[in-house]
């Protein structure tokens, strides 16, 4: 496979060059070219995308905010190039960020709180962000076929990204998948393979596939393209920063399955800052990461004061973000410790009420992973750990409707009455 920088390509483009340099090992900072490879050959450690702060430090917010309404905007921050011609994309992004006075009045939060509503992207969740960055490199090192280990969003995905770009795709998912993640996947026609086993179990198998000569020719997103996977999820960062008039929030609330967006959020933010697109703030930004009680190992050693994460096998309805042994879950504990914030986990009663409360404050309809972030926010407000006079962000990742078991036993009409005038009155809807 080639390396995605293209020298000639760079050199004659009228846009600016990719700004993406090197691959470097988040435990040792090995530095590796840009290819699909996603752990160290030195101490097996994870690889993230290393940029040429020359070239990031060029962009500047006009250039940003005459792009398009989608996270390409954000290409010249990205490692993917900029010739709309290569990308692999459902052009997701560019998400409502929604002012949440109701719930934060419910919750005793004095300061301005914003929802970031990702669930309106194309395959409604923020997978749409790294699935369109890590499949756009896939295609320029040169891979014919799309895969990935998927917790659900991920599939929806990648299946409807493939379709688009009219690449087959295989498709790998825990066989006890909810039916609304299942169909909005099957629907798109590639391989859909559901594995006997948890979202542990497919990664590692995935793991072993991708090493075969059968799988060469393919990129899994999650596997050997992720380190280009994970900076889609930098755009979360950018985009918040982006709409509330280039400021970062005093505090941000995210989901946690393998900590990745977690730390890529808080990436994004500092870039940000390092380039001079926003001014630091004052005092800093505050990272809280929500993991659910049936799969909190990342949560858990924060409170145990450890840097040892101990592999869990999840259970619970929070399905997206079941992640048991979880790739980033160190750097996720890094990026909170650093920047002052807190990680708590919620039940699943807590995280319907979660789900209903933000419905009901804000027209918003999340999956369970919503009711996880918005559930574990009242936590934080209860127990002090957020402060109620910061601002704050909170980010829905997913669509309620692919998860609406979670709520579907609690919800339903309020009255039941016959077709006329006499039973509505009746039933006191006249007052
Ligand atoms: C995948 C996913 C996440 C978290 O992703 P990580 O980067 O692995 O932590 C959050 N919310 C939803 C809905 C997801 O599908
Ligand atoms: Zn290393």
């Amino acid at each position: 496979m080639t390396s995605i920088i293209d020298a000639t390509h760079t050199q004659t483009s009228p846009v600016a060059p990719n700004p993406a340099r090197v691959l470097v090992c988040r435990g040792c900072g090995t530095e590796y070219p840009l290819v699909a490879q996603h752990a160290c050959y030195e101490c097996f450690g994870p690889l993230e995308v290393g940029y040429d702060p020359a070239l990031l430090a060029r962009v500047t917010r006009a250039q940003i905010e005459s792009g398009p309404d989608n996270l390409w905007r954000y290409a010249a921050l990205l490692p993917t190039g900029q010739d709309p011609s290569t990308r692999v994309t459902l052009d997701p992004g560019m998400t409502p960020l929604v002012p949440a006075a109701g719930l934060a009045a419910e919750l005793g939060i004095r300061a301005p709180l914003w929802v970031k509503d990702d669930s309106g992207n194309p395959t409604h969740s923020f997978k749409d962000r790294v699935v369109s960055v890590a499949l756009t490199a896939a295609r320029g090192l040169g891979f014919t076929r799309f895969a990935c280990a998927s917790t659900g969003n991920l599939a929806n995905s990648v299946a409807a990204h493939a379709a688009r770009a009219g690449v087959p795709s295989i498709v790998f998912i825990p066989g006890d998948l909810e039916q609304g993640k299942v169909i909005t996947t099957a629907v798109y026609g590639g391989d859909l393979v559901a594995i006997d086993g948890s979202y542990d179990d497919v990664n590692r198998l995935c793991g072993e596939l991708v090493e075969t000569d059968e799988f060469e020719d393919t990129a899994f997103v999650n596997v050997n393209v992720r380190p280009y996977y994970a900076e889609g999820s930098k755009t979360l960062g950018y985009e918040v920063a982006e709409q509330l008039g280039w400021r970062i929030p005093a505090q941000v609330v995210i989901p946690m399955a393998s900590g990745e967006l977690l730390t890529k959020i808080d990436k994004a933010f500092s870039e940000l800052v390092e380039i001079g697109l926003v001014e630091a703030p004052a005092n800093g930004w505050k990272v809280f990461g929500a993991q659910s009680a049936g799969c909190n190992p990342i949560a858990a050693a924060l409170h145990a004061d450890t840097d040892e994460i101990i592999p869990v096998r999840p259970t619970g309805i929070a399905k997206s973000l079941n992640i048991g042994d979880p790739a980033a879950g160190l750097y996720a504990l890094e990026a909170v410790r650093r920047t002052g914030g807190w990680m708590e986990y919620v039940d699943d009663d807590e995280i319907r009420d979660g789900i209903r409360l933000l419905a009901r404050t804000t027209g918003v309809f999340a999956e369970t992973a919503g009711g996880v972030t918005v559930a574990v926010l009242r936590k934080l407000v209860e127990n002090g750990r957020l402060d109620p006079d910061a601002e704050t962000v909170v980010y829905n990742t997913g669509e309620g409707l692919k998860t609406l078991d979670a709520v579907a036993g609690q919800v339903g009409p309020t009255y039941r009455v016959k077709p006329s005038l006499r039973a509505v009155r009746d039933a006191g809807l006249l007052g």
